[in-house]
């Protein structure tokens, strides 16, 4: 199931704050709560950061050096891979006009400073929970250097794209969702090539092959269980 790998690997929250002080507070309080957080003090580096690595939520503050936070939003929400990624803009009181202007936009929610880490938390994960509901949460697998951007339909190694095939990407896709189960051969002719159990298995070993071929060091984690198919190691 796709809910048990998203559990697995934890949420990543992108703050986007150039305040260090707020930066701080909202670091340590996500932390906290279990969720993985990077921070960012200018728009476009977050925007760099966001293509590099799609994080599960961006908490973004308006004014920003490089890249105001209404831009970035617009410039999210116009790209497919970034369309649906959450975002909870953090406003000043005097920028109301702004925040009725970043909901259009389509961010998400947004909170209003000076605001609690508690009230922070609560809007992060009502967010994250409303996305997943409706199946807009940005879906992105990580584990050691892959990172598997589901919407993008792209494979990163060691923050690197690599090219995959339309067969080898939904394989990726299947043993990075069940990581650490072993799928056997007859599991991912159903669920990847969508064939009957008869066709011949082999068809899954050249694949695979294949797929390690272009994944470098983190190839080894695509083990081979002898007599029954393959398992990606946690
Ligand atoms: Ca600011």
């Amino acid at each position: 199931m796709l809910s048990s790998a998203v559990e697995m690997s934890r949420q990543r929250i992108l703050v986007v704050e150039d305040e260090a002080d707020i930066a701080e507070i909202l670091e340590y309080n996500l932390e906290r709560e279990g969720f993985e957080v990077e921070t960012r003090s200018r728009g476009d580096e977050a925007l760099e950061a966001i293509r590099k690595r799609l994080p599960s939520l961006v908490l973004l503050d308006l004014m920003l050096p490089g890249l105001d936070g209404l831009e970035l939003t617009r410039i999210l929400r116009r790209d497919a891979r970034t369309e649906s990624l959450p975002i909870i803009m953090l406003t000043a009181k005097d920028e109301e006009v702004d925040r009725v202007v970043g909901l259009e936009l389509g961010a998400d929610d947004y909170l209003a400073k000076p605001f609690s880490p508690r009230e922070v938390v609560l809007r992060v994960k009502a967010v994250l929970r409303r996305a997943e509901n409706s199946g807009q949460q940005a879906r992105a697998y990580e584990l050691g250097d892959l990172q598997l951007d589901v919407p993008g339909h792209r494979l990163l190694v060691d923050g690197t794209e690599v090219p995959l095939t339309a067969t080898e990407f939904r394989l990726m896709k299947v043993l990075m969702e069940r990581t650490g189960r072993v799928q056997t051969r007859a599991r991912l002719l159903t669920d990847v090539w969508g064939y009957a159990e008869h066709v011949d298995s082999r068809t899954v070993d050249t694949h695979v092959r294949r797929l390690r071929s272009k994944l470098g060091e983190e190839a080894q984690r695509i083990e081979t269980v002898i007599g029954v198919g393959y398992r990606l190691r946690a």
